[in-house]
């Protein structure tokens, strides 16, 4: 399955904030955000004025980096959110929340979209009891998400258990800590996304 394999801190650089991708290391102050807060490359720290344009391609990158999906894979999420009824740009931004790799993070169980994606690749969550390794799979309301029994008892997933009992996922999810299970209560709405994105802005730029 396609992926990013570029320098993830050159792309909170270019977004001009901290999509936290790298886990514990953004909250430390080897952050690259916090020591260079410039966009990357030579021209990085000349002034720009940035056009309509640039301000819609500037929103679809934000959103597509945080949830770590390629273009195409994007804009399909983007044709499925404007055949949906309702505002395109809620539902463009509930589907990304849907995906599993996005859940486990959510629940706590991944420092970061990247770990959670590798961790959902690697096959040590189940959806309803089934084993998913599909980080795209979009859950369902009242779908439940656990760990493997097997996959319990490494040593990362073990460190990533316990943290997860100290988290509070946001109101859409529920979280069992004993019983280390995750369920899907409701779909998202847009307050109960917290990721700093226009959406208006990319529906506005595939409307061109
Ligand atoms: Fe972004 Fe994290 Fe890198 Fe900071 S450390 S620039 S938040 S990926």
């Amino acid at each position: 399955m396609a992926r990013y394999t570029g320098a993830q801190c050159k792309l909170c650089r270019r977004e001009g904030l901290k999509l936290y991708l790298k886990g514990d290391r953004c909250y430390t102050g080897k952050c690259a955000i916090d020591r260079r807060s410039y966009p990357p490359g030579q021209h990085g720290q000349s002034r720009r004025k940035v056009s309509e344009y640039g301000l819609q391609l500037r929103a679809k990158q934000r959103a597509r980096r945080i949830y770590g999906v390629l273009e195409r894979q994007f804009r399909n999420y983007f044709k499925e959110a404007a055949r949906q009824p309702g505002v395109t740009g809620d539902n463009l931004l509930r589907l990304l929340e849907r995906r599993l790799d996005n859940v486990v993070y959510r629940l706590g169980l991944a420092v970061s979209r990247t770990e959670a994606r590798q961790l959902v690749n690697h096959g040590h969550f189940e959806v309803n009891g089934r084993k998913v390794n599909i980080p795209s799979y979009l859950v369902r309301v009242g779908d439940e998400i656990t760990v493997r029994e097997r996959s319990k008892q490494s040593a990362k997933l073990k460190d990533l258990i316990e943290r997860a009992s100290e988290k509070t996922p946001p109101a859409w999810l529920e979280y069992d800590a004993e019983q280390v299970k995750g369920r899907v209560v409701a779909l998202p709405n847009r307050e109960q996304i917290d990721v700093p994105v226009e959406e208006h802005l990319i529906v506005e730029r595939y409307s061109r």
